[in-house]
């Protein structure tokens, strides 16, 4: 009977803890579904948030929603991003701790979104001062400059991180933001030299070309037209209609300016991503116009060009004493310049990220708690899987670690500090998987170091052998021989699969991973490097020394402990959770599609969360605010309950009929094991 419909039954329920068949992916779907229909894009399990991208504005992040949102009761309001920042920010005044918001989720399903909202939360609704004006303006202006260098319009978002992203907000003892700390992870420097078919380059390269005043172009020799440089056309998109190039050109300058960048600075930050255009640009067939662009290049950074070309197309040998050049084949060249470019530009943006750092340094040393904010890349599965979803699930993995526990171990210990008796439920420990990868001598990625660092013959083939050698028998790895047994699907040769907790992937290892002859050949180009006269790229590259002397660090190796670096970092904070989910593949409003959707509930392991939560008490509630909200239900209580609260909410419990084995009565609160307890005392309001 449609006149009949409850708000409920409309809009579905706030809260999945609260759904009656909680267990059900069904109803899970069903009550997302609801929601989004209405515009409902937020859903909370508990604490945790989950949103699905509208692809719409929905005006529900003005300055009066802040105020809505700001100093109330995380549940009396519809669940908003800002209900969390608020609660986050509040717990972290009353209890003086440290605090650090997840934000996780697929490509283009709203993740760095989510994260501006609640910096702009604070900024806007964090007592200020004129001194804080500035950090808060470098904070928020931090974003525009890191997307202008680590974003890109890819196929699935016009806006998408090329780089994990860990940011701290630093909090003084009154609540005002004071300083932050960037931490970047992984930056993917492949599309620095190559992109997919309707994918771009980082987008400051189309802004500095697009936007660039006419003096500074004539500086940098370059022309006003993307279609001149090999790096900014093979996905043949240099032009998006979402995307104004001009104006964010204009933005970035003044961020930089703010985030105060000397000019010197900004100068010799142009002339490298000048450089690598015109790097592109250099072909090996000795052609006069080949080697035009390569002396741009070198004068851009500062090295005198024939060393430059000397480092492009030779490679150092080591003979006897002796060291000795060897010319590179035309296409080992190639390889040398891609590398170098990729090389150069990963290496600016970590200065890049050091210098913002610089600016939001907290110069006073008084005491501060923090918000930690991880806008970080979820857990991927393409058709073709290679070396970086390798190392982005593996990040995934540690994070459900993470997870496991510090969220098993803040319930236990509100279970022991009430004084209430509960049985834990068991739940899958990853552990396994993240040992699989990362445990020292015998993990992927200590075979794969071997390999890397091995003199002779290693290459993708040698490292597979290898890996199925030792990981043969691990119930979560399955190698070719043993594909059919585990999991009855077949496998390529050259590929290896992996079980993690959210689903299986299939990696390709030959011909994808590339990371053996990657790491070698570069020698000498970083020795040529350092001899430049651009600020910036000496420091770049002053450090490094890739010689043989010292044993150098992989790509996989430097990953594992910049995560180890973030969980320790995490393993100090509370935990808040942000999943967000992406409702179709067209970046379209009002969409929502099924097969999709459920496929990133069972990944971003939304069921297993809810599972969690549900282990032991499903909802619990300080006596005074239980008391508060319901005493209206029950004659004894209300207007005015004169006892202590535990009593009044015995008393009130006691008129609503609640059973023995439905509640307990902890220290300060009451446990309600059951949501559709709670659920029926709402609903009892309505009556
Ligand atoms: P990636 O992993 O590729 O970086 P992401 O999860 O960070 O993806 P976002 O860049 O945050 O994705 O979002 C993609 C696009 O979706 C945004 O540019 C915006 O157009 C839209 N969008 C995301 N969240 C919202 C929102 N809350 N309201 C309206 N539009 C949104
Ligand atoms: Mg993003």
């Amino acid at each position: 009977m449609e006149g009949s419909l409850t708000a409920r039954d409309r809009v579905g329920i706030q809260d999945f803890v609260l759904l009656d068949a909680y267990t059900s992916e069904t109803a899970f779907m069903d009550n997302l579904r609801k929601r989004f229909n209405e515009n409902l894009i937020y859903t909370y399990i508990g604490t945790l948030l989950v949103s699905v991208n509208p692809y719409k504005e929905l005006g529900i992040y003005t300055k009066k929603q802040m105020d809505i949102y700001m100093g109330v009761n995380f549940f009396e309001l519809p669940p908003h991003i800002f209900a969390l920042a608020d609660n986050v920010y509040r717990t972290m005044i009353s209890e003086t701790n440290n605090h650090f918001i997840l934000i996780s989720g697929e490509s283009g399903a709203g993740k760095t979104e989510a994260s501006k909202k609640v910096l702009q939360f604070y900024a806007v609704c964090c007592p200020s001062t004129r001194l804080l004006d500035n950090v808060r303006d470098r904070l928020l202006l931090s974003n525009p400059v890191l997307e202008a260098f680590g974003n890109a319009k890819t196929l699935k978002n016009d806006n998408s991180s090329q780089f994990g992203k860990y940011m701290d907000i630093q909090f003084d003892h009154q609540g005002a933001a004071v300083g932050g700390h960037i931490l970047s992870y992984l930056l993917e420097k492949s599309r620095v030299v190559h992109q997919n078919h309707g994918e771009r380059n980082f987008h400051i390269f189309y802004q500095l070309v697009e936007g660039g005043e006419d003096e500074l172009l004539r500086w940098l020799g370059l022309e006003r037209n993307c279609q001149k440089y090999r790096y900014l056309i093979q996905g043949e998109c240099a032009k998006v209609s979402s995307i104004n190039d001009k104006s964010d050109w204009k933005t970035v300058q003044k961020a930089l300016t703010i985030i105060e960048f000397s000019e010197k600075d900004i100068e010799h930050l142009f002339a490298i991503i000048a450089s690598v255009l015109h790097l592109g640009n250099v072909h090996f067939e000795a052609s006069a116009h080949g080697y035009a662009t390569l002396n741009s290049s070198a004068e851009l950074l500062g090295i005198p060009s024939n060393i430059l070309q000397e480092g492009l197309t030779h490679r150092k040998i080591e003979a006897k004493a002796e060291e000795v050049l060897s010319p590179f084949t035309a296409e080992h060249a190639k390889y040398a310049r891609d590398a170098l470019a990729k090389a150069i530009y990963g290496r600016t943006f970590t200065w890049l990220v050091n210098k913002i750092n610089e600016s939001l340094v907290n110069k006073d040393s008084t005491r501060k708690t923090v918000i930690g904010l991880l806008d970080i890349y979820g857990f991927e599965v393409f058709d073709v899987n290679s070396f970086e979803q390798f190392c982005i699930n593996f990040c995934n993995e540690k994070l459900q670690q993470l997870f496991i526990q510090l969220t098993l171990k803040s319930e236990q210990e509100e279970y022991e500090m009430e004084g209430i008796e509960w049985e834990p439920v068991p739940y899958f420990n990853n552990k396994i998987i993240c040992d699989l990868v990362e445990e020292k001598h015998r993990g992927i990625i200590s075979i794969l170091d071997e390999e890397c660092l091995r003199p002779g013959e290693a290459t993708d083939f040698t490292f597979l052998e290898k890996l199925e050698e030792k990981m043969c028998g691990h119930p979560h790895f399955v190698t070719h021989k043993l594909a059919d047994q585990k999991t009855r699907k077949t496998l390529e040769r050259g590929d290896f699969r992996l079980l993690h907790y959210a689903g299986e992937v299939t990696y390709s290892v030959v011909g994808k991973f590339h990371l053996i002859h990657k790491f070698k050949n570069c020698l000498l180009l970083f020795k040529v490097m350092r001899q430049s006269k651009n600020s910036i790229i000496q420091h770049c590259f002053h450090t490094i020394e890739p010689d043989g002397k010292k044993r150098p660090e992989t790509v996989a190796t430097q990953f594992k402990s910049s995560l180890a670096g973030l969980t320790e970092i995490l393993m100090t904070k509370d935990p808040w959770y942000v999943r967000c989910l992406k409702p179709n593949h067209c970046k379209q409003p009002d969409r929502f599609d099924d097969v999709m959707v459920r496929h990133q509930v069972k990944y971003l392991g939304l069921m297993e969360h809810l599972r969690v939560r549900r282990a032991g008490f499903a909802y619990r509630r300080r006596y005074e605010i239980f008391l508060k909200r319901y005493k209206a239900l029950c004659p004894d209580t209300w207007p005015h309950w004169k006892g202590t609260p535990a009593e009044g909410v015995q008393r009130l419990i006691k008129h609503l009929g609640y059973k023995p084995d439905e509640y307990k009565m902890g220290r300060t609160k009451i446990f309600i094991r059951h949501p559709r307890t709670l659920f029926a005392t709402e609903d009892a309001f309505e009556i």
